[in-house]
């Protein structure tokens, strides 16, 4: 049987998505012994006039947003090239932190970006609006996501292994499945493969795998992580920390919330959830703990950058599935 061809590429990112694929360690060894590695500019320094050789991939993981015409271009050409297309990230996902940009007025939109650039050098043309990879104009479908910024180590595995090696690597999929659902794992393992749209992650919120103490608590005041506060033992929003693990899709294992970080939602939300960020506002105003008008507003008044914290990983795809 041949290998299967596979490419590993980045649009507009930070590229720890693509190190996660380095860091699935002896995963690596089999990555390259199960498949046949075509393009990877980050890793083999494969040039562009690789890429336009090559017919057809089997799979290709693709990290980043689409938020230059460069991006979009690499986005297509990988679509057409791919039988499997896989976004790997937050950035990819949904549009992640670069999509942060489009809460600016387009007409500020690549005014002075040019500006300090030494001379003969320039940035590659925005977009209009910065989307995930499935978003409008970047490609109609992709096959699988693996969410999280970064995208995690055993998720991405999990991926890795169903979708290049059959499920049959040497460390199988088990070693990520207590976080799969169990109907995506049941095909991978009998060798059919994920289903199409298939999510590398669980199907609750993170306070569902959250093993902090909820106490029902009234909400009192908005507090940030350099604030004092428990950090052991007691739900984080309870505290008045703005922890969104009711909101966002389970997966990660509630990996910031085990050691007192408030979950900032990179794995976007969970299905169960329309819009994390009404989810949120609804989830904390109904525990305030006063009713007086001016005591809400002071509390309200202390919310800092509600839609950038809410939407953080999430602008461009919320905004597109309230569209419709
Ligand atoms: S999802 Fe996060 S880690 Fe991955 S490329 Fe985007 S910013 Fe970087
Ligand atoms: S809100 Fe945060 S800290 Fe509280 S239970 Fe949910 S995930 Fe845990
Ligand atoms: S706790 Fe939240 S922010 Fe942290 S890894 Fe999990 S989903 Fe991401």
């Amino acid at each position: 049987m041949p290998k299967p061809k596979i490419a590993i590429v980045s649009a507009s990112g930070c590229r720890a998505c693509e190190t996660t694929i380095l860091d699935i360690h002896y995963g690596v060894n089999a990555l390259n012994r199960w498949s046949d590695i075509r393009f990877w500019p980050y890793v083999l320094g494969s040039s562009m006039a690789e890429l336009n050789a090559i017919d057809r991939l089997d799979v290709c993981f693709f990290s980043g947003a689409i938020a230059t015409e460069a991006d979009r271009e690499l986005a297509q050409t990988m679509r057409e090239k791919s039988d499997r297309l896989v976004a790997i990230g937050a950035c990819a996902a949904f549009g992640g932190m670069p999509g942060l940009k489009n809460l600016r007025k387009s007409a500020e939109t690549g005014s002075s970006e040019g500006d300090g650039l030494p001379e003969g050098l320039e940035l590659p043309a925005p977009e209009k609006t910065v989307r995930a990879l499935d978003g409008l104009g970047g490609v109609d479908r992709v096959d699988a996501v693996v969410p999280g910024c970064p995208a995690p180590v055993n998720l991405v595995w999990a991926a890795v292994s169903a979708l290049v090696c059959g499920g049959e690597a040497d460390a199988r999929i088990t070693y990520a499945a207590a976080r799969l659902p169990e109907e995506m794992v049941r095909p991978i393992l009998s060798g059919l493969g994920p289903p199409s749209g298939a999510m590398f992650a669980g199907e609750k919120a993170v306070c569902a795998t959250c093993s902090r103490k909820k106490e029902e608590k009234r909400f009192k005041a908005v507090k940030r992580p350099y604030q004092a506060y428990e950090s052991a033992g007691r739900c984080l929003l309870e505290q008045g920390l703005i922890c969104q693990g009711i909101a966002t899709r389970e997966g990660c294992g509630g990996l910031c919330t085990g050691v007192g970080v408030p979950c900032r939602g990179c794995y976007g939300k969970p299905p169960a959830v329309y819009d994390p960020g009404a989810k949120m506002v609804s989830a904390i105003s109904s525990t305030f703990e006063t009713e007086k008008p001016a005591e809400i507003q002071k509390i309200a008044d202390d919310f800092v950058d509600m839609t950038g914290c809410f939407y953080r990983y999430t602008l461009p795809s919320q905004c597109m599935l309230m569209k419709g």
